[in-house]
């Protein structure tokens, strides 16, 4: 029997994990609190890391944008041939959604889209994503276009607002 240091309880030799260095053989916390110490460690540094990666989320709310925009394509089967660093160049120039001129509302940390959210639209509305036919326009425009083009949009538009 043996006195584990840290739960002061008595335990078989064989409850404790063997260490050479030990006067006897073995060390002197048991493999229970060994292993709730790990738990603990792993934890906390899960939280520590969820904790800064949502600080940094707050303060560069277009980087998180782009990853989960990206990160939603992929899983709906688009093919992106858009890098991370070219859509942050997207974004970081989008101000104004390019169709309405609304200003886009980059405080993205709500779980529900408004109109003036940014949204990632394809203006030929193929499967691929890349440099050339992307760009970001509001959520209003964006479910207003459906998979319209731009042209076919715009004339909805008109006829909408009885000019066509
Ligand atoms: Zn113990
Ligand atoms: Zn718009």
């Amino acid at each position: 029997m043996k006195l584990c240091k840290k739960c002061g309880k008595y335990k078989n030799n064989s409850e404790f994990n063997k260490n050479k260095r030990m006067k006897d053989g073995y060390i002197n916390v048991c493999r229970e609190c060994i292993n709730k110490i790990r738990r603990d460690i792993y934890i906390e540094d899960k939280i520590r890391i969820n904790e800064r990666r949502s600080k940094y989320d707050k303060e560069h709310p277009k980087q998180k944008w782009v990853s989960s925009t990206l990160k939603n394509h992929r899983q709906n089967k688009f093919t992106v041939n858009i890098s991370f660093k070219e859509l942050i160049t997207i974004a970081e120039n989008s101000v104004t959604c390019p169709l309405c001129g609304t200003k886009l509302d980059w405080d993205t940390g709500k779980k529900c889209a408004k109109s003036n959210s940014p949204s990632l639209d394809r203006k030929d509305n193929g499967n691929e994503l890349n440099i050339n036919n992307t760009w970001i326009i509001c959520w209003g425009c964006n479910r207003g276009k459906y998979n319209w083009s731009i042209e076919e949009y715009i004339e909805h538009c008109k006829k909408v607002a009885g000019v066509a």
